[in-house]
């Protein structure tokens, strides 16, 4: 049993029956709203585990009903859009969703992002509150001495690495764009450089992954952006 309670909100038919049928078939519980005020309601009274959001929505802006949420609730969001509405799906990352979906999805797609989801969830709950240590697998940050291990080694990390180490660290489970990153570690002093961004990350990983062409803790998100993966 999951014992998870999933709020999905979607106007589709086909897509919502797909997402039902599957969470049905997978021990998810689940409610549904077909538009956003429904949604924002539905998720202040029911509280659910986890919020399966469509951007495209009759009544108002998927990334509106995200604002709403985070305004009181950190409630994991995956938002699922049509390919054509890319750019939404960078500002719902930005407005505070933390994963997304791409229509046509498939069965496998959808319980794969439920499970990081999961996964982060337990990592949160595990975490104690204002913890200064931060471990996932075999990788260890210790934010009060600003240094982290990797099997008990410690990583020579530059200071910009480390930043984006812990950045993605303290956001394990979530996708974060570009633009997010480059704001949170450089500030808006710096323009919307991917490139060097992309050149900062390789040798982050570079000390980080022991086998760069699959890697095990930051994943990339090809033209949104990436995420730190929960390790075993
Ligand atoms: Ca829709």
């Amino acid at each position: 049993m999951n014992n998870l309670n999933i709020l999905v909100v979607e106007d589709d038919q086909s897509v919502k029956n797909l997402m039902t049928a599957t969470l049905k078939a997978n021990d998810y519980d689940y409610i549904l709203a077909p538009d956003g005020h429904t949604a924002i309601l539905e998720a202040s009274s029911h509280n659910p585990d986890i919020v399966l959001l469509d951007l495209g929505l009759p009544d108002m802006d998927g990334s509106d009903v995200i604002r709403n949420i985070r305004s009181w609730s950190n409630m994991p969001i995956i938002v699922i859009s049509a390919r054509s509405e890319d750019s939404d799906k960078i500002g719902a990352l930005d407005a505070g969703a933390d994963d997304y979906l791409t229509k046509p999805f498939s069965v496998d797609e959808l319980l794969a992002r439920l499970r990081v989801t999961q996964r982060r969830l337990s990592m949160l709950h595990s975490e104690s509150a204002g913890s200064s240590v931060f471990v996932n697998g075999k990788l260890k940050i210790d934010y009060s001495a600003g240094c982290a291990f990797l099997a008990d080694e410690e990583l020579h990390l530059t200071p910009i690495e480390y930043k984006l180490l812990c950045l993605l660290a303290k956001n394990a489970g979530r996708v974060l764009t570009h633009a997010y990153i480059m704001q949170e570690v450089w500030g808006g002093s710096w323009e919307n450089d991917v490139l060097s961004l992309r050149v900062f990350m390789a040798a982050l990983r570079k000390k980080l992954e022991s086998d760069e062409g699959s890697p095990q803790y930051i994943q990339t998100h090809v033209g949104v952006g990436y995420r730190m993966l929960k390790v075993d």
